[in-house]
């Protein structure tokens, strides 16, 4: 109950859509009735056994009481007042004919409701899966790099695409169902209830009974479809994967392997989704036979009201009743239907809350501080930090003056990049804490804090867009000449002038049409253009050839002049002149000072210089 209250919640912006879309169900649902029933005088005008009224009665509450009739009565009267008076006056055939127009004339309503209701549930329908959509992408932007870790992207993925889609499919495509069946349902009902409360009464026993069968198969249903839905997510998986590696699993010969793995996962999910659909399939032809059952039940007990001596029912507003009926029976079988797919749908609502309820860890202190500029230190505070439960970081402290360049050298997995990623809260630290300026950077708007920081990364990020946006990607409102100018520190401007479409010419997808190097100088003029007080560079040149990493190199230093950096280097000739060298080894600082000192220390710096020296 507590899933179906958050689905309504969705509903709640769309409140008028969902009032008209009921009110025009409940005009719909009493027009057919109206058109139903006035099957009944037909009958009876055909079967000659109409009969006769003399006097209209007045339409009034206070006639009704006194004479202990329904007000459904006194119109019934007065209708067929009017009828014996055409009867009499014009004959039987003409007033079939009008009893046909007035049916022409319900059904018109009937259906013109009908749509009405529908043209408001579009807005609706369409509404709640956008917003859904909205939601989803905003919290997957929002939400820090540390939930990534844990995620496999290609379930994160499914989430947003088949489960929306799902969500989309069986809950909010079940909406009209759940709106507009129990309306018809209950009108109807009502219906039945005035023209004979003796089998009527009779129906409401019925009905649950089949109800509870129905509702008992549903119950199995959501299982199964959260199975299914998260095998969908591996599957996404591994082909977010294998898209990414389709190199390397063609240089390995792995086709066939690879190929192997996913269909196993296919099969399996196949199998998971053949035993949902069938479920799903049996709610139809229960609810179906169910109905029939029902139907001859009441048929039964209808044909002995008509034969029995008393004759309580005439034989047309018996036939009028089992129309009715029939009517009935399709809503209901329909709203079961809706219930089931309601039911799978669910597994597929709390995939996506299981998102959007996700706690975005590192949130801003409601009274974080603005910073406009960096004017004096970044300090490293008895810094801790671990992803999971083994520290990665133990104890680091480290103090780096305003201007000066300070390298983070160590073996791989030492703990380098996992230092820097602190620094502009990408992660949060466990123990300790640090310092910008003397604030701690918790107490600090995160965006003013980022703002203050450009970052190069190893594996260039760039987005499959124009060379032009992807280096002004940080910067609202860049000008051509801003953005030529960065290219141009950042020695890019020759290849981008060189290829026909300069600044316009798209990059493909990661940038895949440019070379390594030419990425890592688009995304050194992407820092420059940012013009940020404090650099990052993570192992900005270790994957470029000697070359490329030359025009780097050159492009870097001019990106670091007058700045404040931490630079990590694989590559420890790229660090020599740095003002401190900080050497971390398994998650602490274990030497610290600059090349000379460092060299003549001859403890692990000199032991990596010489073995870099050597190879
Ligand atoms: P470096 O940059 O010095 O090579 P990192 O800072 O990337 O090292 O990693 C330090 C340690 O943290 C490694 O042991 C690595 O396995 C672990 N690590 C890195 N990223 C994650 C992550 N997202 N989740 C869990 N462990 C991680
Ligand atoms: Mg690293």
């Amino acid at each position: 109950m507590k899933k179906i209250r958050a689905i309504l919640g969705y509903l709640i912006p769309y409140r008028s859509r969902v009032a008209l879309n009921i009110v025009f169900n409940l005009l719909s649902v009493i027009f057919s009735l109206f058109s139903l029933t006035l099957l009944i005088p037909f009958l009876s005008i055909l079967f000659n056994t109409q009969a006769r009224i003399t006097a209209l009665m007045p339409l009034s509450l206070e006639y009704a009481r006194t004479h202990s009739l329904g007000v459904w009565e006194i119109v019934k009267n007065n209708f067929n007042y009017y009828l014996s008076q055409l009867v009499d006056n014009q004959g039987s055939a003409y007033a079939l004919v009008f009893i046909g127009v007035l049916v022409i004339i319900t059904s018109l309503l009937k259906t013109g409701f009908k749509y009405l209701s529908l043209y408001h549930l579009t807005a609706l329908r369409n509404g709640v899966v956008k917003d859904l959509r909205t939601k989803i992408y905003n919290k997957s932007v929002d939400l820090p790099l540390s939930y990534y870790s844990n995620e496999r992207k290609g379930d994160i993925m499914s989430r947003m695409t088949s489960d929306v889609q799902i969500i989309e499919s069986s809950i909010v495509s079940s909406l009209e169902m759940l709106f507009a069946d129990p309306i018809t349902i209950v009108v109807y009902m009502a219906g039945l209830l005035m023209m004979s409360p003796h089998l009527t009464l009779f129906v409401f026993i019925l009905l649950p009974v089949s109800a509870l069968i129905i509702g008992q198969l549903g119950k199995t249903l959501r299982k199964s479809a959260l199975k299914g839905q998260q095998m969908m997510g591996m599957i996404l998986s591994l082909l977010e994967e294998t898209l990414g590696g389709l190199k390397i699993i063609k240089a390995f010969n792995s086709e066939d392997r690879i190929k192997h793995r996913f269909d196993e996962q296919n099969i399996r999910y196949t199998r998971v989704m053949n035993k949902i659909m069938r479920r799903q399939y049996l709610a139809t032809p229960l609810s179906e036979f169910l109905g029939t059952v029902v139907v001859i039940i009441i048929m039964w007990y209808g044909g002995a009201l008509v034969l029995g001596q008393k004759s309580v029912l005439r034989p047309e507003d018996f036939i009028g009743y089992l129309v009715v009926f029939s009517q009935i029976i399709h809503p209901a079988k329909s709203f079961s239907t809706a219930w089931y797919n309601v039911q799978k749908g669910l597994a597929s609502v709390d995939r996506v809350n299981q998102i959007l309820k996700a706690n975005v860890a590192i949130a801003e202190l409601p009274d974080a501080r603005p910073i406009s500029n960096f004017t004096d230190s970044i300090e490293f505070r008895n810094l801790s930090f671990s992803y999971t439960h083994e520290p990665v970081l133990k104890n680091i402290n480290l103090k780096i003056p305003k201007g000066q360049t300070v390298a983070l050298v160590g073996q791989s997995g030492a703990g380098k990049t996992t230092t820097a990623d602190l620094l502009p809260r990408f992660f949060e630290a466990t123990e300790g804490e640090i310092l910008i300026d003397g604030i701690p950077i918790r107490q600090v708007r995160i965006k003013d804090l980022r703002n203050l920081m450009g970052i190069v990364t190893q594996e260039p990020i760039l987005f499959n867009d124009t060379i032009f946006n992807n280096i002004a990607f940080g910067v609202e409102n860049a000008t051509y000449e801003e953005v030529r100018k960065s290219a141009e520190v950042a020695n890019a401007l020759e290849f981008i002038e060189a290829n026909k479409d300069g600044f316009q010419a798209n990059i493909g997808d990661r940038g895949t049409k440019l070379s390594g190097g030419q990425r890592q100088r688009l995304s050194i003029a992407r820092a420059v253009l940012k013009n940020p007080p404090i650099l990052i560079l993570d192992e900005a040149t270790s994957s470029l050839d000697v070359e490329s990493e030359r025009l780097v190199q050159d492009a870097l230093s001019k990106l670091m002049k007058s700045r404040t950096s931490i630079v990590i280097a694989h590559r420890l000739s790229t660090v020599v002149n740095a003002d401190l060298i900080c050497v971390l080894h398994m998650g602490e600082i274990a030497e610290k000072g600059n090349h000379t000192e460092l060299m003549a220390k001859k403890g692990l710096y000199y032991k990596l210089h010489s073995m870099q020296v050597f190879a």
